[in-house]
Formats: C-alpha cells, sequence, structure tokens
C-alpha cells in the first residue's frame, strides 16, 4: 500500500508524527511538506524534534495566495507518486489542496482530525475542513460530535471516529518533555506562576482591533495578576511589527518547539489561546483556559470544565481569569490518557486497502 501524506504548518507536523512512524511499519510513506509554514522554528524543529522523516518533497509556496500553487505543486507529485490513499491533516490551506488534487485525480483521500466544525464560515480553516471532508473517502474523527457534524452533512460512508492523534501527542511526547526540555530555565519561570498565552488565528492576528484589544489585556494581566509568556506566531509579530505595537509587561518569545511548548502548558497557571490544539493540550494537562474566541471547535474542552469561550474584550477576559475554578475533567470523545490513534487509522487503512483489490 502507497500512501501520499500532506503537511505543511505546525499542528500538521504534530498530527503527522505518530501516524507516519505507524504507516512506515508497514506501508510505503511519501510525505509532502507544502512548507505553508517554513520558518526553522516552525517547521524544521519539529521535524527534528519528533523525528518525522525527511520529506520527499518540498514545494516552496511561500506566503500570499497559497492553496493554488499547493494544488498545483501537490498534482504534480501525485501524478508521478500514483498513491493508494492521500493523507491530510486538520484544517489549514495544505489540507484542502492535498484533498483537492487527489480528488480531481480520482484519488481516494483520507482525512484525520474529520468533522470539525466551529459553524463560523468567515474562518478560512471552516472553509477548508467543509471541502475536505466534503471530498474525503475516509473520514477520521476524533470526537463524537465531529461524527454527528458529518450527519447534519449527510456524510456518513467512511466515516470513523478514532479518538484524537494530537492527544495522543500530547501525552507521548509530554513525558519526554519532562526532562527534554529546559524552557522554564532558559526563560526564567517558575512552575505555577506564569499565564501562557498563544495568538495566530486570522480573526484575531489580522484584525487589528482585535489584536490591540488582546495584547493590551493581556498587557494589564502583567502588570495586574500574573506575569504572561507568549511564544509569538510569526503572523502575529507581523502583525505587531508593522503597527508599532509595543506591550512593556508581556514576556514575548519566539515560537518555541512542541517540547518546551508541552512543559509551559504543563507548568502555566492558565492558558490563553486562541489555538484548537493548545485549547486541548490545556484540557488534558488539567490547566485551566480561556480561549479567545466566540466559539471553539472542540466544545468537550468547555463540557469538561477546563475551558471557557472569552473572545476578544478585556472585561470578558479578565472576569474568566478571576473566574477559573478547577473543574473535573469528565471524558468526553477523548479521554485522558494515550490511546492508539495512529494504530486505529494505520489498520482501517490497510484493511479498505484490502477490501479495494
Ligand atoms: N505549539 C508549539 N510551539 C508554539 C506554539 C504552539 O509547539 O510556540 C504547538 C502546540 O502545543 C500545539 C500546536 O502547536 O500542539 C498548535 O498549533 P497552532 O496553534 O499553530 O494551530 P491550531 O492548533 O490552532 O490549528
Amino acid at each position: 500500500m502507497k500512501i501520499v501524506s500532506v503537511v505543511g504548518a505546525r499542528p500538521q507536523f504534530i498530527k503527522c508524527a505518530l501516524l507516519s512512524k505507524e504507516l512506515r511499519k508497514g506501508a510505503d510513506e511519501v510525505l509532502v511538506h507544502t512548507r505553508q509554514h517554513y520558518d526553522e522554528n516552525m517547521s524544521a524543529v519539529f521535524f527534528k524534534e519528533l523525528e518525522i522523516p525527511e520529506p520527499e518533497y518540498n514545494l516552496e509556496v511561500g506566503s500570499g495566495s497559497q492553496t493554488g500553487r499547493m494544488l498545483q505543486g501537490v498534482e504534480e507529485i501525485l501524478q508521478i507518486e500514483k498513491p493508494d490513499y492521500v493523507v491530510v491533516y486538520g484544517d489549514t490551506n495544505s489540507t484542502l489542496a492535498g484533498a483537492l488534487a487527489a480528488a480531481k485525480l480520482h484519488l481516494p483521500v483520507a482525512h484525520v482530525e474529520a468533522g470539525l466544525r466551529s459553524f463560523n464560515k468567515k474562518m478560512p480553516e471552516e472553509i477548508n475542513r467543509i471541502l475536505t471532508d466534503q471530498v474525503s473517502s475516509l473520514l477520521f474523527c476524533p470526537t463524537q460530535t465531529a461524527v454527528q457534524n458529518l450527519e447534519r452533512e449527510n456524510i456518513r460512508e467512511g466515516v470513523h471516529l478514532v479518538s484524537d492523534i494530537m492527544i495522543d501527542a500530547a501525552y507521548h511526547y509530554g513525558e519526554k518533555a519532562e526532562t527534554g526540555s529546559q524552557v522554564l530555565e532558559r526563560l526564567r519561570l517558575k512552575s505555577k506562576t506564569y499565564a501562557l498565552a498563544t495568538i495566530h488565528r486570522a480573526e484575531n492576528a489580522d484584525d487589528l482591533e482585535h489584536f490591540s484589544s488582546i495584547l493590551s489585556t493581556l498587557d494589564k494581566i502583567a502588570r495586574e495578576i500574573l506575569p504572561v509568556v507568549i511564544p509569538l506566531h510569526p503572523r502575529s509579530y507581523k502583525q505587531m511589527k508593522s503597527n508599532r505595537l509595543n506591550f512593556p509587561s508581556l514576556q514575548i518569545v519566539e515560537p518555541v518547539s512542541y517540547l518546551d511548548m508541552l512543559r509551559l502548558e504543563k507548568n502555566a497557571k492558565a492558558i490563553l489561546t486562541d489555538s484548537g490544539g493548545v485549547q486541548k493540550e490545556a484540557c488534558v494537562f488539567q490547566v485551566p483556559c480561556i480561549t479567545l474566541r466566540n466559539e471553539t471547535e472542540w466544545v468537550e474542552t468547555v463540557e469538561a470544565g477546563w475551558n471557557v469561550l472569552a473572545g476578544a474584550q478585556e472585561e470578558t477576559i479578565v472576569r474568566s481569569l478571576k473566574k477559573i475554578k478547577k473543574g473535573s475533567y469528565l471524558p468526553n470523545g477523548y479521554e485522558a490518557k494515550e490511546k492508539d490513534t495512529a494504530k486505529k487509522i494505520t489498520e482501517i487503512l490497510v484493511q479498505q486497502f484490502s477490501m479495494a483489490r
């Protein structure tokens, strides 16, 4: 069985790490990196740390309007490689480009993290998810909610509830982070004395009003409540620089490696984020999380009591931070232990492949 896996952005490297290892035990995997993310600390560091194999193909799409260029690049590769399945992850432009290129060549698409919905079509990720799920033959859902979302769109065939590969990664590498990361020492942080924040969603980073409101709120929290450390995404850094924004109380650092991030999360007193992955990791590590958005795809984290939705307004963010109480983690679609998601996905792929022959 030959698989082409398409990745391109930070969360996809994390999602593919365990699956790639599992796939390569029995199948022939060809890894395509679109280089949607290309900075050393957004890409290479993850390949090294997570021991992801060197990609067989690297596209150089750069920034700007990427999806069209990726589509063309992936299509050319698929015509050469002629795989039995094309595996795509999550909800980025690389996901959509990989899925569309495959579907147009009548190659079956397997979507890892299928069925997630925010019900906000202004998010580019939501468009990527909906379209990718529409053209996928195998839809690997991390939660029961995701399965229900697909049912609502009349997608029932090829849907598999497999648990969440990102949660597996958080447990797996979370243990390694205990000894493998020196980030607390490097940033001079003491366990449970700081808040960890990330901001990168277009709705926050590209909207100057939202962006300034969130950063000035975090700055105020840093002055009045507890120190805030922010590994800042390149998109947000660009926005800060081009608008000459300055928030002197924040500890702004470059994006950190995965092991560093997991250690920062585990040791944070609270997490403030607009990232999907970080919301889940907060829940896994039982750290109270404030989501800087009005909706979330990961409703289980809110139901479990570890996550509150606060949007971009100062009052709600500060009120939520003050109100955060330790909730009890109720397993709901993903449980608080490592599962065999990569193994389950591989088994289904192998089974489907042998049935199709
Ligand atoms: N992450 C990281 N370093 C950072 C910020 C985030 O390793 O400086 C990890 C984080 O732990 C999570 C993933 O990147 O596993 C989330 O990626 P991102 O927030 O870019 O995307 P999203 O999850 O929102 O799609």
